[in-house]
This record gives structure tokens, sequence and C-alpha cells, in this order.
């Protein structure tokens, strides 16, 4: 297994972001949900933005479901989880949040998934992109895989191969401006098999700090974050978030 972040920068093929060609130092998070992002790929994040990349959110849903408390109306918390997202990626030097505002819930694979998620990709041009892994329908046979994070995975891998690469795809874009992009690095979390890993040691409290930043999801219980951050402890004691790469044709 790859030893960490610092292949991103020179030690492994495709030897990170050629800028005499164009590329950037940039990287899209895409999430289904406020707080998804946090949990999958903050401190990758929090490591990228102090190595001076640009890192954006991109929440595909509203979040206007996420909650058993009767006080909270469907708006009340879509406009609650906005915030609490912006203020997470505050936390981790994430520079932006973006929404695309699908209702929570009810996300299916559709060409406007796809068409919107792909204008992002072109808009911003990343050289890595970090999402959900589509594939489980069961992770580690532990947890069922939310629908709207499978459908969100699969409309972001969609979007970076082919359809934000060709041009014919969604040419409206084109004649807006925009020009086809290629992503270089995909990077999937709650994968069953993974194949790399980032030490996220320096960064977990980083990391801790922005999960607690949803408090409409999550309470400050001293347990329950001792037991979160358990979550990503290996049995060396690093804190790691591991994710499945896969390194794209130049
Ligand atoms: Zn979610």
């Amino acid at each position: 297994m790859a030893a960490g972040l610092e292949d991103l920068f020179g030690r492994e093929h495709p030897e990170g972001p050629d800028e005499a060609k164009g590329e950037l130092r940039r990287a899209l998070v895409v999430a289904a949900h406020p707080d998804d992002a946090d949990f999958g790929a903050a401190g990758t994040a929090a490591l990228l933005a102090q190595a001076g990349w640009e890192v954006r959110y991109l929440v595909v849903t509203d979040g206007s479901k996420g909650s058993d408390d009767p006080a909270f109306t469907p708006e009340q918390l879509v406009t609650t989880r906005e915030q609490e997202q912006r203020d997470a990626a505050a936390i981790l030097g994430v520079a932006d949040v973006r929404y695309l505002g699908f209702t929570d819930g009810e996300l299916t694979a559709s060409r406007d998934v796809l068409e919107a998620v792909t204008r992002q990709v072109r808009e911003f041009r990343p050289f890595a992109v970090y999402t959900h892994d589509p594939e489980p329908v069961i992770i580690r046979n532990a947890f069922v895989n939310h629908s709207d994070h499978r459908v969100t995975g699969l409309m972001t891998v969609d979007a970076v191969y082919p359809t934000a690469r060709d041009r014919l795809n969604f040419p409206q874009h084109i004649e807006e401006g925009l020009e086809p992009h290629k992503v270089r690095e995909l990077y999937l979390w709650g994968a069953n098999e993974t194949n790399f890993e980032v030490d996220i040691s320096a960064v977990i409290e980083t990391k801790m700090r922005a999960l607690v930043a949803h408090p409409s999801q999550f309470g400050e219980d001293p347990e329950f974050l001792d037991q979160m951050r358990t979550f990503w402890r290996d049995e060396q004691g690093r804190y790691v978030e591991a994710f499945r790469r896969i390194v794209m044709f130049r």
C-alpha cells in the first residue's frame, strides 16, 4: 500500500500537477450530503490545503432529510446544514463549498445530475477528485451505503470519465465558454478494497473539529468523539483515511 500523501507530490506516476501543462493544484471533493466530505476526506483536504492546494467541496443534495428532530422543518435543515458545512470547510482550509441542491434521499442517476457535476468539474478543473465509492451496497459487512452516496459516486465517476473530458458531451458547456477537462486522479472513500492511505495523524483533531461543526448531526459527547476517532486509527496507532485510488491515463 502506498505510503501517504507525499505520493501526490512526486514519487508516483503521474507526479502531481504539471504546471507547465496548465495542470492546477486543485482538488474537488464531491459528497452526497453536508458532513459526508468531512467523514470521507477532511484530513486529506486539510493536508492538501496546508500544502497550498485549492480544495473545493461540492455537495450534491440539500440535506433536507437529515434529522429526526421534529423541531426542524426541511427548509430549516437545508440552511442550517449549508452553514454547518461552510463552518467545517473553514476549519479545514477548504476554499469554497458549492451546492447542487438535489432533494436529499431522492437522488437518482440522471442526465440532470451528471450535467450538474460535469459542469462543476469543467469549471473548477481539478487535478484530483474525491468522492464516495459508488460500488458497494454494503460496506465491510457493517454499513449500508446510502443510496444518495452510491448515486453521487457514480455520477462523479461518470463525470470524470468520459463526460467532462469529451467536448461532444453537454456541448452547451463548450458553447458557454467552458473547456473539456481531464481529471488525473480519482480517490474513492467508503470502498471495500482500498489501495491508498493518507496518514492524517497530524490533522486528526482538525478533522474532529470539522465533524463537530455539524451540531445538527452530532453532539460533542466525549465518548462518541472517542468512538469516531477510533474509526480512523490503524493498528500502529496512526490515523488514516483510506481510499481506492485510480490514476487516469494521460
Ligand atoms: Zn451522507
